[in-house]
């Protein structure tokens, strides 16, 4: 089973569940990175909804539960350790939520990117343009979150 098909059929459900429907991007798995939208997620949405309109959006993204849940799946599934960080949230004014997902160093720079301004867009271009530490794999279920060796 390939990877889309492996996280196709853990999300339907939560889908189903109106946990929210998703976009997955796997184009940049050589570099163990997953990027994956979500709309009308429903802690962004009730977040909104909660926001009164003289009140400013709040400063953070919101959806933590859903990054995690992200993180821990990808870990799972790929029997290595992966990080996940959302890097534009609707409950800020955005369509969409959107994170990314990949190994710490990564999900670290995507974080401090994000609170330095840089868009969803641009966060994606430079994770995808870094320098490869590994050569590119196969995407199949077996690595599908291949652990990618840290930077001495
Ligand atoms: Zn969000």
């Amino acid at each position: 089973m390939d990877a889309k098909s492996v996280l196709e059929s853990w999300w339907s459900p939560l889908a189903a569940a109106g946990w929210g429907a998703w976009t997955l991007d796997l184009s940049v798995q050589s570099r163990g990175l997953t990027f994956v939208e979500i709309r009308s997620i429903m802690v962004a949405t009730a977040l909104a909804r909660a926001v009164e309109p003289a009140r400013a959006a709040p400063a953070e993204p919101a959806c933590h539960l859903y990054a995690g849940l992200f993180a821990a799946a990808a870990s799972f599934l790929g029997r290595a350790e992966r990080h996940a960080v959302e890097v534009q949230c609707a409950a800020q004014g955005h369509a969409t939520c959107r994170f990314v997902i990949g190994p710490g160093r990564q999900i670290d720079e995507a974080e401090g990117w994000r609170k330095q301004g840089v868009s969803a867009d641009d966060i994606r271009t430079r994770l995808s343009a870094a320098p490869v530490a590994a050569p590119a794999a196969k995407v199949t279920a077996a690595n599908l979150f291949k652990k990618t060796p840290a930077k001495k």
